[in-house]
């Protein structure tokens, strides 16, 4: 059993020792609350970097030591009680009790739901096959690092982030990769068509086989027995491509049960307000799992982004200790592909116009998009200074920027 956090003291459990959750408690320490704070995760590792494990870490460019955001001592000198391996499986929101997976029940003053999200699996036949793979964690990076030792061909369902990266990563590996994108373009929730086509071409260029408009129908397997290995893929336009291992990056579902379990309100996410409280005021939600209000009242949205977990953080650490802020954020995401350096800035839903500037020969170049004559969100390829102006200009919103000025704020810079 572990031990409760000592009587009297102010309390504050957050549960999920992912991005989010880690920060919060950072945040909190820094900030200098001084009641006490566990940090549940189910998880056996200390709390890591996600974003290179499609990344350096797949192509071992990156060490696991390199991956861990804390070092070893950092828990025990910040007063922070980390329980790893060890799941919440229930909130008992009348008493404020977490009850975690090995019987013990904590009491808290402060609950924070950091559960993140999971990698959607695949569902057609065949999709138990052995090789047939996700990628979240460091255990699934690890082993699809090991199956890309001695694959010969990878089939990567879904042209988004994950599946993209992990594309990058087995070509420089060496291994063969096909590419299925259901959609008539890569990364289409995150950029515009223009920066997807040139994706294309660059995947294209490094000897992906990238079939647009295309899903899996089914994974075939060898001969029939207990455990029967991919061998091919089938997909929905009828080819049969080899494959010995198939990745799964078809997008992530929040992890909202906990939060369903004890009557929060879910709304593809835990539903917070602008400072992160859910409908209980003990609770905050953020990250992957929140579905936060959008900027100008357009609704509910849920980002899966590390900037977001870590903004986000600050604006609950500000609830706990008593000075609630505001969430207001520009979203900015990034993502390495090959040598291309991809990095967006706001949201480009809802554009009307587009302006390119840079070269497309020379992978540099930035698309800026503009709604009513103002910029609401920048993609740039390996163009850096263009993305850190735009996180400035777009920081309150769309900014005040017209075509006529784009050249003079951006496309004389130089990065
Ligand atoms: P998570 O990091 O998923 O953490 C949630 C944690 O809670 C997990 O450890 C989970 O196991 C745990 N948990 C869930 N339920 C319970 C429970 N009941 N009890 C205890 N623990 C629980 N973003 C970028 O901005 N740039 C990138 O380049 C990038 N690359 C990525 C690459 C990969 C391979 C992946 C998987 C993600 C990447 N992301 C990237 C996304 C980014 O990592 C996420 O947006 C971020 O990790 C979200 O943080 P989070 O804490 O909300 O969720
Ligand atoms: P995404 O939702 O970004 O992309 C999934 C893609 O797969 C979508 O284009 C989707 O199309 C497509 N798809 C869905 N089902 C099928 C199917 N059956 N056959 C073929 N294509 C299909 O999710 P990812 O899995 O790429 O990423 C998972 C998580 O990891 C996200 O949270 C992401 O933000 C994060 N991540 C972020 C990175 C970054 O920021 N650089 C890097 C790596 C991961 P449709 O939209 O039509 O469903």
């Amino acid at each position: 059993m572990t031990p409760a956090p000592a009587a009297g003291a102010d309390r504050t459990i957050i549960i999920g020792a992912g991005q989010a959750g880690l920060q919060v408690a950072v945040e909190l320490r820094q900030a200098g609350y001084a009641g006490a704070v566990t940090l549940v995760g189910d998880e056996a590792a200390q709390p890591y970097h996600r974003p290179p494990l499609s990344k350096a870490y797949l192509t071992s460019e990156k060490s696991l030591d390199a991956l861990q955001m804390r070092g070893q001592a950092f828990y025990s000198e910040q007063a922070i009680t980390f329980l790893p391996g060890l799941a919440a499986t229930g909130i008992d929101r009348a008493a404020r009790q977490v009850i975690l997976a090995d019987g013990t029940v904590l009491p808290y003053d402060h609950l924070v739901l950091a559960t993140g999200a999971a990698a959607r699996p695949l569902s057609c036949p065949g999709h138990d096959l052995d090789g047939v793979m996700t990628l979240r964690s460091l255990d699934d990076a690890t082993a699809l690092k090991a199956r890309l030792a001695t694959a010969r061909h990878l089939v990567v369902v879904g042209g988004g982030f994950i599946g993209l990266e992990a594309a990058a990563s087995a070509r420089k590996l060496g291994v063969a990769v096909s590419v299925l994108e259901m959609q008539d373009r890569l990364m289409a929730r995150a950029v515009g068509p223009d920066v997807s086509q040139h994706f294309a071409a660059v995947h294209r260029d490094h000897g992906v086989d990238l079939r647009l408009g295309q899903g899996i129908a089914e994974v075939l397997g060898d001969s029939p027995g207990e455990a029967r290995r991919a061998i091919a893929v089938r997909t929905t336009a009828g080819d049969t491509i080899p494959a010995d291992l198939v990745l799964a990056g078809i997008g992530v579902t929040p992890n909202t049960a906990l939060a369903l379990s004890t009557g929060l309100p879910i709304s593809n996410g835990i539903v917070v307000d602008e400072a992160q409280r859910t409908g209980d005021s003990h609770i905050h939600a953020l990250g992957d799992v929140c579905a936060f209000p959008a900027p100008h009242g357009a609704g509910l949205i849920r980002l899966e982004s590390v900037q977001n977990a870590v903004d986000q953080a600050k604006v609950v650490a500000a609830g706990i200790i008593g000075r609630p802020a505001r969430y207001q954020s520009v979203p900015w995401f990034w993502s390495d592909q090959y040598d291309l350096k991809l990095q967006m800035v706001g949201l480009s839903q809802g554009h009307d116009a587009v302006i390119e500037r840079g070269s497309r020969d020379e992978n540099r170049f930035s698309v800026f998009y503009m709604k009513a004559g103002r910029l609401i969100a920048i993609d740039s390829i390996n163009r850096p200074a263009d993305h850190m102006r735009g996180r400035k200009l777009l920081a309150h919103g769309a900014a005040p920027v017209g075509a006529d000025e784009i050249d003079t704020l951006f496309a004389a810079r130089r990065d």
